[in-house]
């Protein structure tokens, strides 16, 4: 995992819990070091703290976004909805508020690199024919025969609503199957998701909002 905090006291404590959590952290201090890093090789996590001296962190995360699909959390003192919401638009997966307790960051952790073979084994998800296939057990999306690249947050969320199209999805189920049973940010953060899913495939007509209930899939044939 790669920690990216300029606070050396915050960073000291979150590479010894998260270290003594049996995690491997690896720890730099500006934006440009982050980069450099993920250039030499992904990291299974980025933590970002959005307060960097040499860039801001919004602007880290979409360049990191740019350059791989690793999971992103945003870890900041930067609490409001505004905050949030962009930098969830701009490809974090996650966000803590700081201060934060270090079980909390752990969950967040696990919540993001969670994979969904699991769940594929007990929903039967199954290959199907259609221009739009998600692949649970390799996490590959295409569309046309084209890959498109998903977060891991979007592509879970995409994987959810699409294993039952034309089923409505309501809002809070969707929140407690693709975030956690404790998420307790906005449904914005789900907005931002499906904006982002609608945007890389290209039409927004795959997924339909529903009013006061949610979304469902609908499967396109043109
Ligand atoms: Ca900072």
């Amino acid at each position: 995992m790669l920690l990216v905090e300029d606070d050396e006291s915050i960073a000291d404590s979150v590479v010894v819990g998260l270290t003594g959590a049996g995690m491997e952290v690896a720890h730099v201090s500006t934006g440009r070091a982050a980069l450099d890093a993920i250039s030499l090789g992904a990291p299974d996590v980025v933590l970002l703290d959005l307060g960097l001296p040499d860039m801001d962190g919004l602007d880290l995360c979409k360049a990191l976004r740019a350059l791989s699909l690793v999971p992103i959390i945003i870890v900041s003192a930067r609490g409001d909805e505004l905050d949030r919401v962009l930098g969830l638009e701009l490809g974090a997966d996650d966000y803590v508020v700081k201060p934060f307790s270090l079980r909390e960051l752990t969950a967040r952790i696990k919540a993001v690199t969670r994979r969904s073979l699991g769940d594929a084994d007990v929903l039967g998800f199954m290959p199907r024919d259609g221009r739009l296939v998600v692949d649970e057990r390799t996490r590959i999306v295409t569309l046309d025969g084209t890959t498109i690249d998903l977060t891991t947050k979007e592509f879970d969320l995409l994987a959810y609503l699409w294993s039952e199209p034309g089923t409505v999805f309501r809002r809070s189920d969707i929140l407690e199957h693709v975030w956690d049973i404790n998420w307790y940010g906005t449904t914005k953060t789900l907005d931002a998701h499906i904006a982002a899913i609608r945007k890389k495939l290209g039409n927004p007509d795959w997924i339909q909002a529903v009013r006061g209930v949610g979304f469902k899939f609908v499967e396109l044939t043109v």
